[in-house]
């Protein structure tokens, strides 16, 4: 961490610059910049943080985590969870198709340096997630979309597979009688996942995997794979990821809204519910459709927030692994 930035992220804590002071009069290695930092925040590592009720996902990455292993490998092996459970119909395996009936996915993957991989639009296999790691760990690109990536998907080791389960093909079949395409407010067994985890070496990386909006346009690409959107992770300050009506948070650039606000001195809480307030301030019809926000920042703290009731979030921090009702904005 450069010394400047290690001081703004002292003073974020309320110890302020004296503390950097200290530390540029002593050593100034990285690795000994972030003992401290981690001894100031006292930040009870690891944690694993996520979007809706899902506390098989957050108990894999935090058994990567309680084994050494970094924030990436949690977040990887935690979406997969859900991508591979085909009873969710938000993402992976089993997810509602769009309007000609094609499952397609799109995920991404963000880690403490900063860089980013994604896919988008892509059929067949069953791994966004992992794919999306490996665009960003092994091409020179940050997005693959559709055919091509699903190609380098293929090429790079992954099976192609159908992923229309007999029950989403049901209900894209009784969608189909009356073709009405409205999205509607997720409120009920969401699986659609955006997680954020911090190791313990303090470092903190994040991912985003859905199946997009059940019923959708051919070729649309919602906000989860979209760097600053869907997910955003920036090690010195923390990370935010969103769920529901990708359209709006994309219009907003919610994620990197959100990790901009903690810069500015904002709790992952406050800066949650500005994010949204954006969103309700632009839309009349904020009524319709559901935005929701979880934020986590390097001392441990989290927030979450969203338009409507019955968004929620799980959180294993210090052996507890529990689902949490969020804060909404629209009470009436
Ligand atoms: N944000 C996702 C999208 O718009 C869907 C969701 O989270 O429900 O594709």
């Amino acid at each position: 961490m450069k010394r400047r930035k290690f001081i703004q992220n002292a003073s974020l804590t309320g110890i302020g610059v004296a503390v950097g002071t200290s530390i540029v009069a002593g050593n100034s290695k990285v690795e000994k910049e972030k003992e401290l930092v981690s001894s100031i925040f006292k930040v009870n590592t690891p944690i694993v943080l996520a979007t809706w009720n899902v506390p098989e996902s957050t108990q894999k990455a935090w058994e990567i985590l309680e084994n050494g292993k970094s924030a990436i490998d949690a977040i990887e092996q935690g979406c997969m969870v859900e991508e591979a459970n085909e009873k969710g119909q938000s993402v992976g395996k089993g997810g509602l198709p769009d309007r000609d009936g094609n499952v397609t996915l799109d995920a991404c993957i963000m880690n403490e340096e900063g860089n980013y991989g994604a896919v988008v639009y892509m059929q067949n296999i069953v791994h966004p997630i992992s794919v999306a790691r490996k665009v960003m760990e092994d091409t020179p690109h940050v997005i693959l979309a559709g055919k091509g990536a699903e190609q380098f998907a293929v090429s790079v080791g992954f099976d192609r597979e159908n992923l229309l389960t007999e029950a989403s093909k049901k209900a894209w079949e009784e969608w189909k009688i009356k073709s009405d395409y409205k999205p509607i407010i997720n409120i009920e067994n969401h699986d659609t996942i955006g997680m954020l985890a911090i190791d313990k070496n303090g470092d903190i990386s994040g991912g985003c995997t859905t199946s997009g909006l059940a019923y959708k346009m051919a070729g649309r690409v919602g906000d989860s794979p979209i760097i600053g959107s869907g997910l955003f992770i920036d090690n010195e300050i923390g990370g935010a990821t969103a769920t529901g009506l990708g359209e709006e948070v994309l219009k907003t650039v919610g994620s990197f809204l959100i990790v901009e606000l903690m810069r500015q001195g904002k709790s992952p809480q406050e800066a949650c519910e500005e994010a949204i307030q954006r969103i309700v301030d632009k839309n009349s019809d904020f009524k319709n459709f559901q935005v929701g926000y979880i934020a986590l920042n390097k001392k441990g703290e989290i927030g979450a927030y969203s338009i409507h009731e019955h968004f929620s979030y799980t959180l294993y921090k210090e052996n507890e692994n529990k689902n949490y009702k969020s804060e909404f904005y629209n009470k009436s």
